[in-house]
């Protein structure tokens, strides 16, 4: 099991994050987790991120690129990047570190910024001498993260690069300072006393890193996970690097090298954190024109804070946080209840997605918890100002049991952001296609708002419900589901019981979800599928290899684990 330095454990016992960053410790693994598609994310990435410590202890941080599976993880033990091609700059300071030291430690991000899908390979990884044209990395920590604060923009050609120039000294010139104020995602990498070099990602609405002088940076630190990887870094080491990219703009790229660490009580102010991060510039290097792709930004992250100046309204969700105020509570079994709450402006968000919220309670103390968003009738368009999330009773929770027990209607909690990408609206040509809704337990509230978004769109695609769980007095939504698939030519529902003493209710069967359940409402044309797939870690593992089993590619599998 990997621990935490004492660099993380010192910053989480600061903000007060120790057990919930102990408790995700445990989806740190020492090996790449190749279900649920991962392999695909992998080989369809035509850029990553990566960071090396030069002879002088230097952080550099650098895009690497190339063709379509350049990219790939042969085994969960080993990366592969594709360097028979120019996949990095020239005078890229990471090139010489590669070619310096056969085996050097590097940090790699991989991310697909359209899905907001981020791998992190927590440092640790180890090049080995180049063979065949490909860098081997072998694995020693990795694991994925949250999608928030990363903006959604696609790759929409190349970039003639042809005549770019490097530009390099230790005061940032005028072109650098404009580039990082108008900057909404920079790539930070800093180094991990045990293995090397580490990398992560920034986000944020466009301003929301400055630039005091020609020497100094500075942005504020928003809430993540919890357990301070990159913060904890510096803690105990101050080398960092930073990399810029003016995606839609120039194609400029700019790696700053200096020192970095946590300022706890900024004199500046910033909306959404108390804490920011200051760097000291030592040098920096900036390339014309350099950046090989032409991108497309899609959207900004919807958990992005207020900057001061940046127009949020667009067409996104719309500023956050949000006050809402609880209207009406239902409730749907025995464990499961429906909370109502009422924003003060409409709300947008896809059919699938999460909101994440902050509860202030006097007697308990802040939290920040995320549950799916029920399907409203205007989701998608204009938004409404009714949102609804069921929540089930977490045994020992604290925050599900102090809803159900202690929530009065007229309270108000904040709503401080929208996400997910478990979503058939995502991509206009899902919502056509046979799609089959996996869930265990309260996993299926993803499933019933993607059900009702797909016919109130009115689409009459197939759709298998498949659904499990322990106790049937737990199910929520029999009721609708019963009178939908009346009603439904379309829809087909398996239901099961996994408590073997209970007695079966309806057309219930006994036991998991497996395969001979969906093979045959699955097996005629499985390529044709795609899935949705949400609920316990074992339930995930199990229901996929059935479905890859059944012929279903793996590129269709769509997960969300309720765990953050
Ligand atoms: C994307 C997503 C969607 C979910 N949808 C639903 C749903 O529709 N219905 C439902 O009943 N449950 C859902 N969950 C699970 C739910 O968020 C909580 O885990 C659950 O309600 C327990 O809260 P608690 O305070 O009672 O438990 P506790 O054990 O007191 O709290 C721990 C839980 O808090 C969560 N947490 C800790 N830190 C953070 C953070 N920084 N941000 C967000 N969460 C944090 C963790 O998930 C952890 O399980 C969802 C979780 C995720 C990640």
């Amino acid at each position: 099991m990997v621990q935490f330095h004492e660099g993380e454990i010192a910053v989480q016992v600061k903000a007060g994050t120790r057990g919930v960053a102990e408790e995700l410790k445990r989806g740190i693994s020492d090996r790449l987790d190749l279900e649920f598609g991962r392999n695909e994310f992998f080989r369809d990435l035509r850029m990553v991120y990566l960071a090396a410590v030069d002879r002088y202890g230097d952080v550099w941080v650098s895009e690497a690129s190339g063709e379509k599976g350049f990219f790939q993880a042969p085994d969960p033990n080993t990366l592969q990047v594709d360097v028979s091609n120019d996949y990095l700059l020239h005078g890229d300071p990471v090139r010489e570190i590669f070619e310096e030291q056969s085996d050097t430690q590097v940090g790699v991000l991989a991310i697909d910024f359209d899905k907001r899908r981020r791998y992190r390979t927590n440092g640790q990884f180890l090049a080995t001498k180049s063979t065949n044209g490909k860098v081997a990395v072998r694995v020693a920590e990795a694991f994925p993260n949250c999608p928030k604060y990363i903006q959604r923009r696609s790759i929409v050609g190349k970039r003639d690069t042809s005549g770019n120039q490097v530009l390099s000294g230790v005061q940032l010139p005028k072109e650098a300072i404009a580039m990082i104020q108008k900057a909404d995602t920079l790539v930070f990498g800093t180094r991990n006393p045990r293995t090397g070099a580490d990398v992560n990602l920034r986000g944020g609405n466009p301003g929301f890193v400055r630039v005091p002088s020609s020497s100094e940076i500075m942005w504020p630190e928003y809430r993540g996970n919890g357990m301070f990887n990159s913060s904890g870094n510096l803690e105990v080491d101050h080398h960092a690097g930073l990399l810029f990219i003016d995606y839609e703009g120039s194609g400029n790229i700019l790696q700053v090298v200096g020192e970095a660490s946590s300022d706890w009580d900024p004199q500046e102010t910033f909306e959404g954190s108390t804490r920011a991060i200051r760097f000291r510039v030592k040098k920096f290097r900036l390339y014309t024109g350099s950046e090989p792709y032409e991108w497309k930004l899609n959207a900004f992250s919807d958990y992005n804070p207020v900057v001061a100046g940046h127009d949020q309204t667009g067409d996104r969700a719309g500023p956050f946080p949000v006050q809402v105020k609880l209207v009406k509570v239902v409730k749907e079994s025995d464990s499961v209840s429906t909370f109502r709450f009422l924003a003060p402006r409409p709300v947008k968000f896809l059919p699938g997605q999460y909101a994440s919220f902050d509860f202030q309670i006097a007697e308990l103390g802040d939290f920040t918890r995320t549950w799916t968003l029920s399907e409203t009738a205007n989701s998608t368009t204009r938004g409404d100002v009714t949102l609804e999330i069921s929540v089930k009773r977490k045994p020992g929770g604290v925050i599900s049991n102090w809803l159900h027990d202690k929530a009065e209607l007229g309270m108000e909690v904040t709503l401080t952001g929208i996400g997910g990408d478990l979503s058939p609206f995502i991509d206009v040509d899902e919502k056509t296609r046979k799609i089959a809704l996996i869930s265990g337990g309260v996993g299926i509230t993803p499933m019933m708002a993607i059900l009702r978004g797909l016919r109130a769109f009115g689409s009459d695609s197939d759709v298998v419900f498949a659904h499990s769980e322990r106790h049937e007095k737990d199910r929520p939504f029999g009721g609708e589901l019963d009178r939908r698939a009346s009603t439904d030519e379309h829809l087909r529902l398996i239901r099961t019981v996994t408590d073997s003493s209970e007695t079966l209710v309806d057309n219930r069967a006994r036991g998991r979800i497996t395969k001979q359940l969906l093979e045959p409402e699955l097996a005629d044309d499985p390529t044709s599928w795609t899935v949705y797939l949400c609920g316990p870690d074992r339930f995930m593992t199990e229901v996929s290899t059935a479905l890859i089993e059944i012929g279903v590619p793996s590129k269709n599998l769509n997960t969300e684990a309720f765990n953050f």
